[in-house]
């Protein structure tokens, strides 16, 4: 039955089952779904396509399960996440493996995955007690004072991107917290889920952390607008945190939502222009993943008077970079996660053509790569503020390069979007650096440095981006709900014997 191990090309496509309480499963229709290797559209298995009646039953289960795990107290619970964090580790590589198998992302970036997932299980095992409550002053004979508790059951739902780190790494907190959780991965990317789920069950109690597959439609559904669930956390696009929202509105669940960006970059004259051209290539995370990344600074705002030499610096480092097997760490690019995907990101490659924009590196299938979900690092160069490149989320290996000679119309041209995840920038003045950050309007602002984020730094979009704050102690509390209780003493009793 494991996955872990199994997956392979070549290989016999593997028969995943679901997890739910303890108990491996089918879905209770008896559904599947296809796990295509981006790379070769080969079969590497199926997965359960569960349903409603399945989202049922992995809610009852985790209901079951959260009393205990709460009551076993947080030293306890820290412990077994350390525990998890050790189990992880020990097979990082052979996951590592799964998800460059099942996403089609580089080697290194998942085996960079696997790392940061470790630390955060360490990070929120670390902070599991502290969720202290208040004391209120009051009159005499009165105590008041609030406790935080955990909801009971979360639901995480995770996009494809980051198969593992997503679907493990998400949950810590909520486990930290003393909640049970029902991680439902993308429906693209479940297998190395299922292999959480593998790894957990010798580590967690039953019912503690339940993993379920299926599509968003069917099973994401069920899960958020079930009855028993009062704590959804989502990570995906902003149509489907609509949805999540309305759904979950159903039974006023508190609902986190981490979205969609379009993140601008904007880069000043008084930079190197080579490193800044190399950082903005690292900062699409496309060696990571492709570019299918939240954070992906896939708008490029460039002063004037560097324009060209940063343009120029760009595209020899773009075209520097070897696409390919995923699973060769030579090649820096793998193909894009699934078929559907990949026509969309082609497709805006088309409409920024039709638009006006220069396509000026890439736009296509690699030459020789004719099987396989690849596209080309992309660049684009005249591109004006109002066409859907500059303004919609690509998801893929693509940049667009825009110019600006005056910093308040940069300022006000980033700012001038529904998206609000990261924004980025480039000098090394530090008032400058200081301003920009103040007036950006994004809830991370990166300054020379994109993508470094020291652990325990909240992230979260701001406007359609996103609702609430991750990987941080902000995280932790939002797992938990607030109750005040507030004891009026009774009369002193004259004749109590420990007078
Ligand atoms: P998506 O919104 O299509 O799907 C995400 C998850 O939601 C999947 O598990 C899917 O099955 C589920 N889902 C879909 N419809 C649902 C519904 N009606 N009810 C419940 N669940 C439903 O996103 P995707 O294509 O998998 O991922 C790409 C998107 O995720 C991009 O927009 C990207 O920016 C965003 N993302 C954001 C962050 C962040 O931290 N802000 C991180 C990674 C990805």
């Amino acid at each position: 039955m494991s996955v872990l191990g199994r997956v392979g090309r070549g290989r016999a496509p593997v028969h995943a089952q679901m997890s739910i309480g303890g108990r491996w499963r089918d879905a209770a229709s008896g559904a599947r779904l296809d796990c295509i290797d981006p790379t070769t559209e080969e079969l590497l298995g199926t997965v359960p396509a569960g349903g409603a009646a399945d989202a049922d039953l992995a809610v009852q289960a985790a209901q079951e399960a959260a009393g205990a795990w709460r009551a076993l107290g947080w030293t306890k619970r820290a412990a077994l996440l350390r525990d998890l964090a050790a189990a992880v580790a020990e097979v990082a590589e052979p996951l590592a493996v799964l998800d460059t198998l099942d996403s089609g992302n580089p080697i290194a970036g998942m085996r960079g995955d696997l790392e940061s997932t470790v630390r955060e299980l360490h990070y929120f095992a670390g902070l599991a007690g502290q969720t202290h409550g208040t004391s209120t002053p009051t009159a005499a004979g009165t105590v008041s004072s609030t406790q935080r508790e955990p909801y009971g059951v979360v639901v995480r739902i995770v996009p494809f991107n980051h198969p593992f780190k997503f679907a493990c790494g998400k949950a810590a907190a909520a486990l930290a917290s003393g909640n049970s959780v029902v991680v439902k991965p993308g429906e693209q990317t479940s297998l190395s889920a299922i292999a959480l789920a593998e790894v957990a069950e010798a580590v967690l109690p039953p019912g503690v952390l339940t993993v379920v597959t299926g599509t968003g439609a069917e099973l994401g559904q069920a899960l958020v607008a079930h009855p028993g669930v009062q704590r959804v956390a989502f990570t995906g696009s902003v149509p489907t945190g609509r949805a999540i929202m309305a759904a979950a509105a159903q039974n006023l669940a508190h609902v986190t939502l981490e979205l969609g960006g379009k993140n601008p970059l904007i880069v000043c004259p008084d930079i190197d222009v080579r490193k800044a051209a190399h950082d903005a290539v690292a900062s699409m995370n496309i060696a990571r993943s492709n570019g299918q990344s939240c954070g992906s600074t896939s708008r490029i705002y460039v002063h004037d008077s560097i324009r060209a030499e940063f343009t120029d610096a760009l595209l020899e480092r773009v075209g520097a970079l070897s696409v390919g097997d995923p699973c060769d760490e030579a090649n820096d690019v793998g193909p894009l996660a699934f078929a559907a995907h990949h026509a969309r990101v082609l497709d805006h490659v088309d409409r920024a053509k039709g638009a006006g924009a220069t396509l000026a590196a890439g736009g296509s299938r690699p030459a020789g790569l004719d099987r396989g979900y690849f596209v080309e690092p992309t660049v684009f160069t005249n591109v004006t503020d109002d066409m859907p490149i500059a303004r919609e989320e690509v998801f893929g290996p693509v940049m667009a390069v825009l110019g600006f000679s005056d910093l308040d119309d940069a300022v006000r041209r980033a700012n001038d979007t529904d998206y609000g995840l990261t924004a980025n920038v480039y000098t090394r003045d530090l008032g400058v650096a200081h301003r920009l950050a103040d007036r950006l309007q994004a809830g991370y602002v990166y300054v020379n440095g994109t993508g470094r984020r020291p652990p325990g730094s909240p992230f979260g979009g701001w406007k359609h981006s996103g609702l609430g704050k991750e990987n941080a102690h902000e995280e932790l509390l939002s797992y938990t709900r607030e109750k005040t209780i507030t004891i009026t003493l009774p009369p002193e009793d004259p004749d109590w014997s420990g007078r």
